[in-house]
């Protein structure tokens, strides 16, 4: 039974799933790889939950209780006693194997290990553990506290005891899970990933500018945002490297990620969480940057 989880890496996406976890019961363990970050994270949780309160959503005493619920470390020893650690950190194979390798020398041997991954091999990540048949994708959306969804993913080696605790989570979090193959970027990134590298193509070629190209898809495609702003929310960089991890991994030009996406990701301009991507933040209300 699962009473206390590891997150790794708290990011947007890592903050979002400690915070569920924490509100939804378990004791929750983070680490990452500055105690700025985690205090970062630690006060963004706070807020989020204190914002809860105040629309009336959670109790001033849940809250309480969901905060007490959760420490932070930089050492992986925190996770000595977790029954299950959630991999979210940076969408870079080379940071994850690394991480994962760090982290299976400090479990017990009972612990699952489920990685956020957007994209990246399930299998070929549960390769490097010690653990492959404990080892899912629990595959969370973007923001974690709102969005209904989370993708299970299977690797090859991933036993069916674990699938099953992994979809009790899911459910105990109070969302819906969906189960998806081991194929590059599963199915929601598969689909929307290639939809928002065509937007940016669409850019590129000076079809339509920032702002048009956004309106055209909420109004003409009741989309609620549009591919740009999504782009800026999901970040350049995790949008470059599903690219890049469809394209090596299915072998398909159409999946070629578009050279403009490239230079914005080198200059720097990753979206919301660096205030400049597709907009500049810096202004209210955000102006488009092309
Ligand atoms: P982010 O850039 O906001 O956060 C990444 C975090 O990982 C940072 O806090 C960074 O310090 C930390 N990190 C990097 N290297 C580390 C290391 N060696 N050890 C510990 N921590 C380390 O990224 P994000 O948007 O939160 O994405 C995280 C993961 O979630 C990625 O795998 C991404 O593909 C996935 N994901 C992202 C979204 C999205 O919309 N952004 C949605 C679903 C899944």
């Amino acid at each position: 039974m699962i009473e206390k989880i590891g997150v790794i890496g708290v990011g947007q996406m890592g903050t979002g799933i400690a915070q569920v976890c924490a509100v939804a019961g378990y004791q929750v363990r983070l680490l990452d790889i500055s105690a700025t970050t985690l205090a970062k994270a630690a006060a963004k949780i706070a807020a989020n939950l204190e914002r809860q309160v105040s629309k009336g959503k959670l109790k001033p005493e849940e809250r309480d209780a969901a905060c007490a619920r959760i420490v932070t470390g930089t050492d992986y020893d925190v996770f000595g006693d977790c029954d299950l650690v959630v991999e979210a950190a940076t969408e870079n194979e080379p940071v994850k194997r690394e991480i994962l390798k760090k982290l299976c020398v400090h479990l017990k041997p009972t612990a699952l290990i489920g990685t956020n991954t957007s994209s990246i091999s399930i299998t070929r990540l549960a390769a490097v553990t010690d653990r492959p048949q404990k080892f899912v994708g629990l595959h969370f959306m973007n923001p974690v506290p709102v969005m209904q969804l989370v993708e299970i993913i299977r690797g090859i080696a991933t036993d069916e005891d674990t699938f099953a605790q992994a979809k009790d989570v899911v459910a105990k979090l109070g969302k819906t899970a969906a189960s998806a193959e081991d194929f590059p970027a599963f199915i929601v990134n598969r689909i929307l990933l290639p939809m928002i590298n065509e937007a940016i193509y669409t850019l590129y070629e000076g079809v339509g500018t920032v702002g048009s190209i956004d309106l055209a898809l909420k109004l003409g495609a009741h989309h609620p945002m549009g591919p740009m702003q999504l782009a800026d929310f999901i970040g350049l960089d995790t949008v470059l490297s599903v690219m890049q991890v469809l394209y090596e991994g299915l072998a398909d030009s159409k999946y070629r990620p578009c050279p403009l996406l490239v230079k914005y990701v080198e200059a720097g301009w990753l979206g919301c969480k660096t205030g400049k991507g597709f907009y500049d933040y810096s202004q209210d209300p955000p102006v488009p940057t092309r």
